[in-house]
């Protein structure tokens, strides 16, 4: 038993009968090469903001094409999902001037900021493409805050008009999550971004300590934009990844597979917790999961009827 346990912990994500769950890693500043040891089938979401805070000028095409050679090359032969640059609200930068805004969370920030500065988008767009030519990594694309299918739509076409050939969107807006079905024909693939999904979902701000509550993933209004986005997934054959932190939660992991998730990214730590859960639970299971989830009034008793449910060894 203790054999197959650990052989459980290693290699790609599959739940007991065998469905794919790609395990992916959440990276940002830091060793690509370390990164790139983790036990992971790839990266889910590139944070790319560390290449440009705190700097007085956005990097080079130059020296952003040379910051992703490298960590395509720690993840050669795997996936690697780069996310444009999300500027603004909880990841101000100096050169990005949105002006003086009362809501930062609500104004100039991810995807919106290249209303005012385009160029920083098309060349990293160009960077990310210049990279991705170098490589056996398999390269894919998205852009953070998305709000609108048309916004889906224009990022698209300027990402595929730099050469990228896989292209998708965060979901992290509800209003994004509530148009699944005209939003996901215009593109590959989405992630849903918990953290920022359940700040608007819940208005509470996720700057703020004070509200932990508010902004739990196992609010059933959050899951059920999640089986909203999930739905839509299944039906038109798109991945629907899940990026935000809930996707290190070992029980809400198998919510969110229930609810439709073809792969969950979290941070390395969460990886061999996640895959035991999964390899414990049937797909099927994990839907069972998922209903009790998204019929609950709370998020406590969310979390209660699933462990209640689960599988003791999650
Ligand atoms: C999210 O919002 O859930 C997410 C993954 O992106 P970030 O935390 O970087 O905003
Ligand atoms: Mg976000």
């Amino acid at each position: 038993r203790r054999r197959a346990l650990l052989a459980e912990s290693t290699g790609p994500g599959r739940t007991a009968d065998g469905t794919p769950v790609a395990l992916l890693l959440n990276v940002g500043e830091g060793d690509p090469r370390k990164a790139g040891a983790h036990d992971s089938e790839g990266v889910g979401l590139l944070r790319t903001e560390f290449l440009f805070l705190g700097q007085a000028e956005p990097p080079t095409v130059a020296e952003q094409t040379a910051a992703y050679t490298s960590l395509f090359e720690a993840f050669a032969g795997r996936v690697v999902t780069v996310r444009t640059l999300d500027a603004g609200s909880d990841k101000p930068l100096s050169f990005v001037e949105t002006g003086q805004e009362d809501n930062p969370a609500l104004g100039m920030r991810g995807f919106r900021t290249s209303r005012v500065h385009p160029g920083l988008l098309t060349e990293q767009l160009s960077a990310i493409a210049a990279a991705s030519l170098e490589t056996s990594a398999r390269v894919r694309v998205m852009a953070p805050m998305v709000s609108t299918p048309d916004e889906a739509a224009e990022f698209a076409a300027l990402a595929r008009r730099a050469g990228l050939t896989e292209v998708g969107v965060m979901i992290e807006v509800p209003g994004a999550a509530l148009l699944a079905d005209r939003l996901l024909p215009r593109v590959d693939f989405v992630s849903i971004g918990t953290n920022d999904l359940a700040q608007y979902t819940m208005a509470a701000d996720r700057t703020l300590g004070a509200l932990p509550d508010l902004l739990d993933p196992w609010q059933p209004a959050l899951l059920r934009l999640v089986e909203t986005v999930g739905a839509v997934g299944e039906r038109s054959g798109r991945s629907v990844g899940v990026c935000g932190e809930a996707a290190a939660d070992p029980l809400l992991a198998l919510v969110l597979v229930g609810l439709g998730s073809t792969s969950l990214s979290m941070s390395a730590p969460a990886l061999s917790a996640v895959r035991h859960a999964l390899a414990l639970h049937t797909r099927d299971e994990c839907r069972r999961l998922a209903e009790l989830a998204v019929a609950a009034s709370s998020a406590e008793q969310a979390r209660e009827a699933v462990r209640a449910a689960a599988h003791p060894e999650t």
